[in-house]
């Protein structure tokens, strides 16, 4: 199968689904991401858009495609992004999208949200998940990340620039990324897991 994760920055995409990435890309699938913008509002772009490739290699992806869109600055541009993600989509065929929820308090987040949604209208599986500034999130589908825990932790590392921007004295990512599993995890039932929300999900995948 083919999977497409698409991100408003980089880390989004680490912090939300990366568990899940790496389980589809060890079991032999291929899996893309689509980063929207560089994240120069968070540091520096080319550093920024190093660090996504270095994770981006830990997670296993096939590729790593660009919106070149500012960070902080969807709002406005919500058709060119969805011109932007119905191109990729028409090359990539994926059967599965992970992206960004719609309630959020970064705008960047809900725009690309909105955009995959009108931009994957015939995609199958659409996914949300969630990073620190969602809101209102209860997730309805689970993912056992167990196995893949301590990748995922290294996958965020990479981007290093961000791990303690946080917006929360002394807590990491890191440390973000641990107790959002294990929530989800007690949640789902296991130790560790990604939890996610479904706009369409089809159960009988063949
Ligand atoms: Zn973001």
């Amino acid at each position: 199968m083919n999977i497409l994760a698409s991100g408003s920055h980089p880390d989004d995409i680490e912090i939300g689904c990366s568990g899940t990435l790496i389980k589809d890309s060890q079991q032999g699938h291929d899996v893309f991401l689509l980063v929207i913008t560089r994240g120069e509002k968070g540091g520096e772009a080319e550093a920024r858009q190093e660090e996504q490739i270095k994770a981006a290699e830990i997670m296993g992806a096939k590729d790593v495609f660009w919106g070149g869109f500012t960070d902080t600055e969807l709002l406005d541009r919500a058709n060119e992004i969805i011109h932007l993600i119905e191109s990729y989509i028409e090359k990539i065929q994926p059967n599965f999208i992970f992206v960004n929820f719609f309630d959020d308090t970064h705008q960047d987040h809900r725009t690309v949200n909105r955009s995959v949604l009108s931009a994957a209208r015939y995609v199958r599986n659409v996914m949300f998940y969630e990073v620190p500034t969602t809101n209102n999130f209860t997730p309805n589908i689970f993912v056992d990340i167990g196995s893949v825990f301590e990748l995922k932790l290294k996958a965020l590392e990479a981007h290093s620039s961000q791990v303690m921007k946080t917006n929360i004295p002394d807590l990491s990512i890191i440390d973000i990324a641990r107790s959002s599993a294990h929530f989800r995890g007690v949640q789902g039932r296991v130790p560790l897991a990604e939890g996610f929300v479904s706009e369409r999900l089809f159960i009988n995948i063949d």
